[in-house]
């Protein structure tokens, strides 16, 4: 096949989408679609994958035929699609036997650019006959890291989408993902059967997400609500490891007056899809979660994502703190940390997979990823080098300017080696025998009949970090166990409970010597009350008229997205909003010019845009 030129795509892209630019390896890809040529397509979320098969199917003759994992998600495209003058299908077993008679008919007339279906639907010989019966260009599979088992989202369907190429020798094949290693970059290409496939391996680095990694304190709520403080008003999701955690910090939320609805795999279907539902049509601005929400979201404008405990593995946080910040604009991750974190992690992992049966490679695979995020909350380097450099790129800059450390917002502790000295000694006196929060509680002298019972109280470490709060030492004997200047080590207590306990090490007698110094640090925005918080980076609020014409806009959107029944963003996405309130477009034309304004959507809203800002501008 030979392509087009490259004028005509940009041209269907600027008429269709109102998008002026490509991203550097969109264009590649696309090229790679209307070539003919199968590819492999690597770009992190929020980069732009979809339009690297949506582009090219409006230019090719046949249909291009969207594989996804899960029917949010094509809902979500097609509307999209639609909503840009496009005629796209989602056919799958939601839709009523009418409605997928007449797609059926859409298809074989023709009419169809895009159709997305499931991988199961593809192993149906009746919708295989059905598609054999037209021309199909392309098969684009999106998610494509689920056909491989060394991802995290392994879905054995996947693996049957290999043998469409015997029923469509003439289509080509295109895998997108997000997150894929070298290892699991080679599976989807064996997996699938990819015959020298264009790779195309986008840039990892999102430079509009401010990363921060805080110290968790004892009341989640209080640092959940100085994130939301924040961004008052915009949607944020905060990730919780347990039901309960969800179920809790969801209710102190709506106590402090939040928007927020929980999510999590223990709600009943319909729960779960009222919060969805609430969450994309922005009229719920926080939804707490279990891991299990995010996957069908493509709300664009989440303009943070709070990590209430660290996840499993780079590769996941990647992944959820990826949701933020689709459309470009500045966004927030906040992963709040503690050391017992990795501890807790540790023993889920090992108790699932003594259940499962897992062979020790599994674990062993397990528990690298789980120290690698470990690292990345514990290192003070910039994040964005971390993530980058973690997952195979370089990163050439000195300050990214865009997260905690180089912002400048932890510092060493001054006097580190001291303090550890004095931690160490007191796990020392008490004879390796206690775990972290006994320690603490000498450590700061605390008044306990658990203390005086044992007559600890005349301990000479008694009392000797009196002046610091209970979390903050806590942080520094994580970090000490992190440097091998400490251990932690399970026990059994005589009921089969297990407890842990800290035990010292040989460095810890080096640094106890003074032959070793060790480096703690603190963080400088640690506790600032939620009540005073004023908006930071992070956050794109304007203020004054122009923040009154963004609501006028946004209140404009919200009615026709109710009017169409589709999700606000559908309509325009933020960055459209803001730059509408940028420029203040006074004719048709210059409105056409705005990002993300295409012909359908000039016409179908430009006026009262147009209107909404003169009235208002
Ligand atoms: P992915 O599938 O890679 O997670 P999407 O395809 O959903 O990302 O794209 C994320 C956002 O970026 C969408 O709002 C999309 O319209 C926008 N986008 C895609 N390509 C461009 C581009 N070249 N310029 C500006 N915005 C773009």
């Amino acid at each position: 096949m030979t392509a087009p030129p490259t004028t005509e795509l940009r041209d269907a892209i600027a008429h269709h989408w109102g998008i002026h630019d490509l991203r550097p390896l969109q264009e590649p890809a696309m090229q790679a679609v209307l070539s003919g040529r199968d590819s492999l397509v690597v770009m992190p979320t929020g980069g732009g994958k979809s339009l690297c098969y949506q582009a090219p199917a409006i230019l090719c003759e046949g249909l291009t035929v969207v594989v996804s994992p899960l029917i949010a998600l094509m809902k979500d495209q097609v509307d999209g699609l639609i909503s840009c003058g496009i005629n796209a299908v989602q056919y799958d077993s939601s839709k009523s036997l009418q409605d997928r008679l007449a797609h059926e008919q859409e298809i074989r007339q023709g009419k169809v650019r895009l159709l997305f279906v499931s991988p199961e639907r593809l192993a149906q010989a009746s919708f295989i006959s059905l598609l054999e019966s037209v021309t199909v260009n392309a098969f684009a599979i999106d998610e494509a890291h689920c056909v491989s088992h060394w991802g995290h989202d392994f879905r054995p369907e996947y693996r049957q989408l290999k043998g469409l190429q015997y029923h469509f020798p003439n289509a080509s094949f295109h895998a997108y993902t997000a997150t894929a290693t070298e290892q699991v970059r080679q599976d989807i290409i064996e997996q699938l059967g990819l015959r020298n496939p264009a790779i195309l391996i986008g840039d990892f680095d999102r430079p509009n997400l401010t990363y921060r990694v805080l110290p968790r304190f004892g009341s989640v709520t209080e640092q959940a609500l100085s994130v939301i403080n924040r961004h008052q008003e915009e949607g944020g999701i905060i990730y919780c490891l347990r039901r309960v955690d969800v179920d809790s910090l969801c209710q102190s939320l709506k106590e402090e007056g939040i928007k927020a609805l929980p999510y999590h795999a223990g709600m009943d279907g319909a729960d779960r899809a009222k919060t969805q539902e609430a969450f994309i049509e922005e009229r719920c601005d926080v939804v707490v979660a279990t891991v299990a929400f995010g996957m069908g979201i493509d709300r664009s404008n989440v303009r943070y994502v709070l990590h209430a405990a660290m996840p499993k593995s780079l590769e996941h946080y990647q992944q959820e703190a990826g949701r933020a910040g689709r459309d470009g604009l500045p966004a927030e991750c906040v992963l709040l940390h503690s050391g017992s974190d990795f501890f807790s992690w540790k023993s889920m992992i090992e108790k699932s997979a003594s259940e499962s049966g897992m062979d020790s490679v599994y674990l062993q695979n397990a528990i690298k990823h789980l120290n690698s995020m470990d690292n990345y909350c514990r290192i003070a380097n910039c994040r964005h080098g971390m993530l980058v450099k973690y997952f195979g790129q370089d990163f050439e800059k000195k300050n990214c300017n865009s997260c905690d450390i180089c912002l400048g917002e932890t510092v060493a502790v001054e006097n580190a080696t001291e303090v550890a000295q004095k931690i160490l000694s007191c796990v020392a006196r008490l004879n390796e025998r206690f775990g972290v929060g006994y320690v603490i509680s000498i450590l700061r002298g605390e008044n306990l009949k658990s203390i005086r019972e044992k007559g600890h109280e005349t301990l000479s470490t008694y009392g000797l970090l009196k002046g610091h709060s209970p979390d903050e030492l806590r942080d520094w004997i994580y970090q000490l166990i992190f440097q091998d200047a400490l251990a932690q080590e399970e026990k059994e207590n005589l009921e089969g409970r297990t407890f842990s306990i800290l035990r010292l090490t040989r460095t810890s007698w080096e640094v106890m010597r003074g032959n070793t110094t060790v480096n703690l640090s603190k963080s400088t925005v640690e506790r600032k009350s939620s009540a005073k918080q004023k908006k930071e980076k992070g956050s794109l609020t304007a203020s004054g008229p122009d923040q009154r014409l963004f609501e006028v806009l946004r209140q404009l959107r919200r009615q026709l997205a109710d009017e169409r029944n589709v999700p606000p963003y559908i309509v325009f996405s933020d960055a459209t909003l803001h730059e509408l309130v940028r420029v203040k477009p006074k004719t048709l034309s210059q409105m056409r010019s705005i990002y993300g304004i295409g012909d359908n959507k000039l016409q179908q809203y430009g006026r009262q845009f147009m209107d909404a800002i003169t009235n208002n501008g």
